[in-house]
């Protein structure tokens, strides 16, 4: 039987994954969720001797199950290749306090990667399987990682084009170079004059804006999203929390069965969402901690149960993590008190008083957070400790688990997931390893991090400043809307 998906504000359409995936947002501005978390049909004794593919089918079958064999293993086949520089995919790394789940090994370097490579193919495969054969536009705000992530995965896909909006000032320099000197004729990159919840507020805006669908439709034209709120990016996600889970039992710091803690660098809430997902499925996972930059709206969540996002966006070291509005908060509340009108309800709230407050209950969550001055003392001493190199968004999250742990005394055996590698972060990692390196060339910085971890630069970064600017257009964010309709009709 079909597993179908239905929208967190109450629209009544039940669809299948795929429709799902081809529509990214439901019509009345909710997301799409499961209408049962399916619980896995395989031994995690068995997960063990899986390779990073098989997994990934035996988990994805159960959550987008109206995709077949066929069309799942195509899709898998094409995404988890060469593009990654091991074929482990996500290997983990260990220090002395935890594991360290490296999903920084594709095409850009950030974890984006892990579903943005599958996307494209599962998005093509749904449109076929539902008879769309219009040209699918795909709309992205971006804080950094998604847009570059995304523009390699749509890069010349037939059918399809691709729109990405990140804030001007509000990435890194790295970040900023991969995507404007993105090749491919279908792909266009957009500066905003605002930060990265403009974009989001924005790009929303335009998906559900009723005028825009129909002129497009009628131009041949139908929207779709490569952020996580197309469940499309969610579901790739699980699979590596299992895969973490065994390759802590292979590296001996886990009984099989035993509880597991995760401790996630979060902005829009969907990685560890895919985490929350993995634990209902059925891996036995004890405590996810959602870790935050400055930024730390999620943090004051999980603590008092208020949603508070009226506050100053502090640009930090983290940028992806630079975020207020959490797009995928609205499932977990949904999946919490299982109630659309009450979802429908906060999320009301949060756009017209910027608040709303929540009974979490027992939810399994816990916030902490890392200050600027604690991320870079953490970059350095894991270095001089462990001789390991954490990006800052990561450090965000190692710092995060040792308050965590200092705090509660929770032992249970833990992964801290890594989202970034630090070439992309180059700059502010080194400025942390030694202060003498703060006035360094952001481009020159990536050598010398080469220098001084003794690790290659990555070869999606090598001699990126010297490749052409192909992107060079900055606008207003009222004017998102009115470029999206100028571009395509
Ligand atoms: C996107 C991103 C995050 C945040 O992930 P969410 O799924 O938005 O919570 C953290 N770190 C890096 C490097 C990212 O690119």
């Amino acid at each position: 039987m079909a597993l179908l998906y239905k929208s967190t504000r109450g629209d009544k359409n039940l669809i299948t994954a795929s429709n799902a995936i081809l529509k990214g947002i439901a019509d009345d501005g909710g997301l799409y969720v499961p209408t049962e978390i399916p619980k896995i049909d395989f031994k995690l004794e068995d997960a063990l001797n899986m390779s990073y593919k098989e997994l990934a089918y035996e988990v994805l079958k159960l959550v987008l199950n109206d995709f077949t064999k066929d069309e799942l293993m195509a899709c898998i086949n094409g995404a988890y290749d060469e593009k990654f520089d091991t074929e482990l995919i996500a290997p983990l790394k260990e220090t002395s306090d935890c594991g360290v789940l490296e999903l920084f090994h594709g095409k850009t370097i950030a974890f984006k990667d892990m579903a943005l490579s599958i996307l494209p193919y599962l998005l093509k495969t749904a449109a076929k399987k539902n008879g769309e054969d219009r040209h699918i536009v795909i709309l992205t705000a971006t804080s950094g990682d998604t847009g570059k992530a995304a523009l390699e995965g749509f890069a010349d896909v037939e059918g399809t084009g691709i729109i990405v909006f990140f804030p001007q000032d509000g990435v890194s320099d790295v970040q900023r170079k991969q995507m404007v000197t993105q090749e491919g004729k279908n792909t266009c990159v957009v500066g905003i004059k605002g930060n990265f919840d403009d974009c989001q507020t924005a790009v929303k805006k335009a998906f559900t804006d009723k005028e825009l669908k129909a002129e497009l439709a009628e131009k041949g034209y139908v929207f779709s999203s490569a952020n996580s709120i197309n469940i499309g990016r969610l579901a790739p996600q699980i699979v590596y929390y299992f895969y973490a889970y065994c390759q802590m039992v292979k590296a001996g710091r886990l009984k099989l069965g035993e509880k597991l803690n995760f401790v996630v660098p979060t902005g829009n809430f969907g990685n560890i969402l895919a985490g929350c997902y993995a634990r209902e499925m059925g891996l036995p996972v004890n405590k996810l901690v959602c870790a935050s930059n400055e930024n730390k709206v999620l943090f004051d969540f999980f603590t008092t149960g208020e949603y508070d996002a009226k506050r100053e966006f502090i640009l930090t070291s983290s940028p992806s993590m630079d975020i207020l509005i959490s797009s995928n908060l609205e499932r977990l509340l949904y999946h919490i008190c299982g109630d659309t009108d009450l979802v429908r309800e906060k999320m009301n709230a949060l756009s017209s008083e910027g608040k709303y407050d929540f009974d979490l209950g027992s939810c399994g969550f816990v916030g902490e957070y890392s200050s600027e001055a604690e991320v870079f003392e953490t970059i350095k001493s894991v270095f001089e400790k462990e001789n390991y190199v954490l990006d800052t968004h990561t450090a965000v999250a190692y710092s995060a688990f040792k308050k965590y742990t200092a705090k509660t005394g929770d032992n249970t055996p833990a992964v801290v997931v890594s989202t970034a590698s630090p070439f992309k972060f180059a700059k502010d990692v080194l400025s942390a390893i030694d202060k003498k390196y703060e006035g360094l060339d952001p481009f020159k910085a990536v050598e010398v991090l080469s220098e001084v971890s003794g690790t290659e630069v990555p070869k999606p970064i090598k001699g990126i400043d010297k490749r052409p600017v192909l992107h060079d257009i900055c606008i207003d964010r009222q004017d998102i809307q009115s470029f999206v309709r100028n571009k395509l009709v």
